[in-house]
């Protein structure tokens, strides 16, 4: 989804994250109707938001042999992520080790801090 800047008739901006399509949201500061700003991140207004980490090349082959240029394009769409999570922290996602990620944790990863869930065959007694 595109990422919009967005202004009210009393100047105040923001961004928001959402599609073309949705209508736009009322001002934060005042409740003012708004209006996209046009030009700076595109045609339409809009910039496209960088992937997230996980999304990433994680091996010397996925960078291309480590090819300069690319390498530096990566680099360069991870800062803008990481900026981007900054200003939208819903976006960050849970950044919780995952401490348990097959069998029954296969769907939903058990993370540290989750409260670890008792066998039913072995009340009181946690899984190993
Ligand atoms: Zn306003």
């Amino acid at each position: 989804m595109p990422i919009y800047e967005l202004r009210c008739p009393d100047g105040h901006r923001f961004e928001v994250i959402q599609s073309f399509a949705a209508p736009l949201p009322e001002c934060r500061e005042c409740g003012a109707a708004t209006a996209k700003v046009p030009g700076r991140c595109g045609l339409l207004g809009s910039a496209r938001v960088p992937p997230p980490a996980a999304a990433m090349p994680q091996t010397w082959r996925g960078t291309g042999g480590a090819d300069r240029e690319y390498v530096t394009g990566l680099r360069r769409t991870a800062e803008a992520r990481r900026e981007l999570e900054e200003r939208h922290p819903e976006l960050a996602g849970d950044r919780r080790p995952v401490l348990a990620h097959e069998g029954r944790y296969e769907r939903a990863p058990l993370r540290a801090g989750d409260p670890v869930p008792e066998r039913k065959d072995r009340p009181g007694i946690t899984p190993d």
